[in-house]
């Protein structure tokens, strides 16, 4: 399949661009490189650099190309900021996105696979988590996912759409061959900031809550590997076929993990320590989410590779030794 990744230089587009080459499919880039690292793209893959809210670079790139899929990865996905620049969020992920979606229809481009999240749940009445829940975010974020996951449905049944949404948890680790990883700027995510406090590259861990009605006080969250994620993605394209396909999937292990188990398995696995303190809770953070993902399992043969969150671990450990800065020069 000819495939355009819409966010392909970002963290999870970087690695779908990677598994899409290992699948034998053809992906070409589109990135604004807002976010995006050039030296988290393939060279031999095509890039288009351009904003998918630019209706006339779009009208050019899908006049030249014949894509058979769009994957969509390029989100704002800053649950803080999505709260004080509300604009940015709906702009950037809803309104750019619809310039996307009718770009693909004018175009008669009608597979779209898109990236989404667990926090479109809001505060979960159950655990673990399966797509039967009801969806009530709680942050600009997770809404402008929602809309777009309403937008699809309005799409398939007016025009013939066929989609895929994943709601992932928690994403996490690199590349195996180290050569790509996460890199956000500014890192708010809890292993990158572990591992760089125990690089010493980065003050001590802050621990947000040690008295969440969890087993050991700290929140628990599904840490998924980014390739794990990539794979259940290319594995839905088979199932796009017929106009107008719905399919949701929620994407985890299903394991919880508490914040105080991923210091343990850094700290096994550099064999340094993480320096740590207790702080008070980060608002809106929910005790526990963990995903039922076993209609992934079951409809697409997806079964995660990393399944231990040391496993996971590892591939973040090597990617930050090998990045000190990240994409920064070394
Ligand atoms: N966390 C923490 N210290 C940090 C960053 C995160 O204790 O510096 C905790 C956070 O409260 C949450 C978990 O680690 O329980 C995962 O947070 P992250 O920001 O990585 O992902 P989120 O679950 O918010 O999407």
């Amino acid at each position: 399949m000819k495939v355009l990744v819409v966010g392909g230089a970002g963290y999870i587009g970087s690695h779908c661009v990677r598994q899409l080459l290992a699948a034998g499919h053809e992906p070409v880039v589109l990135d604004n490189f807002i976010y995006g690292h050039r030296a988290a793209l393939t060279p031999s893959v095509k890039l288009y650099e351009a904003s998918m809210a630019d209706a006339a670079a779009l009208d050019r790139i899908f006049t030249a190309e014949r894509f058979d899929v769009v994957m969509h990865f390029a989100a704002y996905c800053y649950v803080g900021e999505s709260v004080t620049a509300p604009l940015k969020y709906y702009q950037n992920n809803v309104a750019a996105t619809l310039t996307l979606l009718e770009a693909m229809l004018k175009h008669g481009v009608k597979k779209f696979v898109f990236s989404s999240t667990c926090a479109t749940f809001g505060i979960p009445e159950k655990m673990p988590m399966d797509e039967n829940l009801p969806q009530a975010p709680i942050n600009p974020y997770g809404q402008t996912k929602l809309d777009v996951e309403n937008m699809l449905k309005a799409f398939a049944h007016a025009y013939g759409l066929s989609f895929a949404v994943f709601r992932y948890f928690n994403a996490a680790g690199a590349s195996e061959d180290t050569t790509i990883g996460e890199a956000h700027d500014p890192e708010t995510h809890l292993i990158p900031l572990a591992i760089w406090a125990a690089m010493g590259t980065a003050k001590p861990l802050q621990i947000f809550g040690n008295d969440f009605p969890t087993p050991d006080g700290t929140c628990q969250r599904d840490y998924v590997h980014v390739d794990d994620l990539s794979r259940a993605h290319i594995a839905a394209f088979d199932k796009l076929s017929t106009p107008g396909t719905q399919l949701f999937y929620n994407l985890g292990t299903g394991s919880p993990t508490s914040v105080l188990e991923v210091i343990k398995a850094i700290e096994k696995i550099s064999g340094l320590k993480v320096p740590a303190n207790f702080a008070p809770r980060r608002a809106g953070d929910p005790p526990a989410l963990y995903a039922d993902s076993s209609k992934a399992q079951r409809e697409l043969g997806w079964t995660p590779k990393f399944k231990t969150i040391d496993s996971i671990v590892a591939t973040a450990w090597r990617w930050h030794q090998s990045h000190p800065k990240g994409y920064a020069a070394k």
